[in-house]
């Protein structure tokens, strides 16, 4: 097995998760993700307001576990301090700590990870052997995984895999607006949460309320897949106020002045419910997919998805026969 190199496009919970199985199973990986750090769409956000700096989970807002392996990971991220429990979202929901992407930290510290790569082209070598290139590297694997959003994986991969880009076309993603801000003392609200299923937000956390997210009074709000195509195209600063303007008349609060405001919009949010199987991969060309769009739109998706993809690539590296 060794001497076979992967490379996986994307370093989210479902690139990591999968590069983690695989570098368990003794395979050489190297992952690439355009973004600065660890975080995808569990992504922590920092302001520097007053002198403080303040963080924001502007993605994901907790997760749960219900599948045995997830579970008994979630276990070890807990023993690891890298996740707590936020009573908040629910008696099973869990946090990463300090910030939303604590665990997928934790899972990248061990991994050869090229932060800040944005993968442009996945081209096939013609003596076999895959060839990825960015604006300035270009890097050879044996193996590719693209473990990105549907939208982008159907972008990258159309060359390379048009069955598999067919197939993520099919998964049509949900957009939303998140709004974070930062308030000088408490707002009169006397939950942490609170959910919606009919009006412009969806979604507002008391940010600061999570474990081991410092002083201040800080909030995330969404606004609703409906809202936030209604709004698609504002420029952030309008989206914030907007945001802000609806969450206060939903939670029947008069307005206040926030210190500090931002808006981050989120294309590719949610995926629908994955077609499944829960990871594609062709032994053949050795080029495989996964992400949450093939699972569930949800963290414990992303991290099966992962999980499946190393799970056929070790399959395939253990079957000699066919793995030439
Ligand atoms: C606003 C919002 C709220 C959510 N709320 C919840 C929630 O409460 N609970 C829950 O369980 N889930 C929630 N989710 C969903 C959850 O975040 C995702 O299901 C999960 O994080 C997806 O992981 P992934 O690895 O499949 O994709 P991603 O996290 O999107 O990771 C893909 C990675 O690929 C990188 N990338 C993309 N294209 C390229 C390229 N060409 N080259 C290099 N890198 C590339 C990106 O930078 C990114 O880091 C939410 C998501 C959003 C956006």
């Amino acid at each position: 097995m060794s001497g076979v190199r992967v490379g996986i496009v994307g370093a989210g919970m479902a690139g990591l998760s999968c590069a983690t199985e695989l570098r368990k199973g003794g395979v050489d990986v190297v992952l690439f993700d355009k973004g600065r750090g660890p975080g995808g769409r569990m992504a922590t956000r920092r302001a520097e307001v007053a002198g403080d700096t303040l963080h924001f989970d502007h993605g994901a807002q907790y997760f749960t576990a219900r599948d045995s392996a997830f579970v008994a990971t979630v276990g070890k991220w807990l023993v690891r301090g890298v996740v707590a429990g936020w009573p908040a979202a629910g008696d099973e929901a869990y946090v990463g700590v300090p910030g939303m992407n604590g665990p997928l930290k934790h899972m990248a510290k061990d991994l050869d990870v090229h932060w800040g790569v944005r993968i442009e082209q996945i081209r096939q070598q013609e003596r076999g052997g895959w060839t990825l290139t960015s604006a300035d590297e270009r890097h050879e694997c044996d193996i590719v995984i693209c473990a990105i959003p549907a939208e982008q994986a159907a972008e990258l991969l159309g060359q390379a895999a048009p069955d598999f880009a067919a197939k993520a076309l099919q998964s049509r993603s949900k957009p939303c607006w998140a709004a974070m801000a930062a308030f000088e003392s408490p707002l009169p609200i006397d939950t942490d949460a609170i959910r919606s299923r009919e009006g412009k937000i969806a979604w507002a956390a008391r940010n600061s309320s999570k474990p081991q997210r410092g002083a201040g009074e800080t909030w995330v709000i969404h606004a609703s897949p409906e809202f936030s195509r209604e709004i698609l195209e504002l420029p952030k600063e309008a989206a914030a106020d907007v945001l802000l303007e609806a969450f206060f008349d939903q939670a029947s609060v008069a307005p206040v002045v926030p210190m500090h405001s931002a808006a981050h919009r989120w294309l590719y949010a949610m995926a629908e419910s994955g077609p499944g199987p829960a990871s594609l991969w062709n032994a053949e060309t050795k080029v495989g997919a996964c992400g949450d769009w093939l699972t569930e739109p949800r963290v414990e998706g992303a991290w099966l998805s992962g999980r499946a993809m190393a799970e056929q690539i070790l399959d395939s590296l253990n079957d000699g026969a066919r793995f030439i």
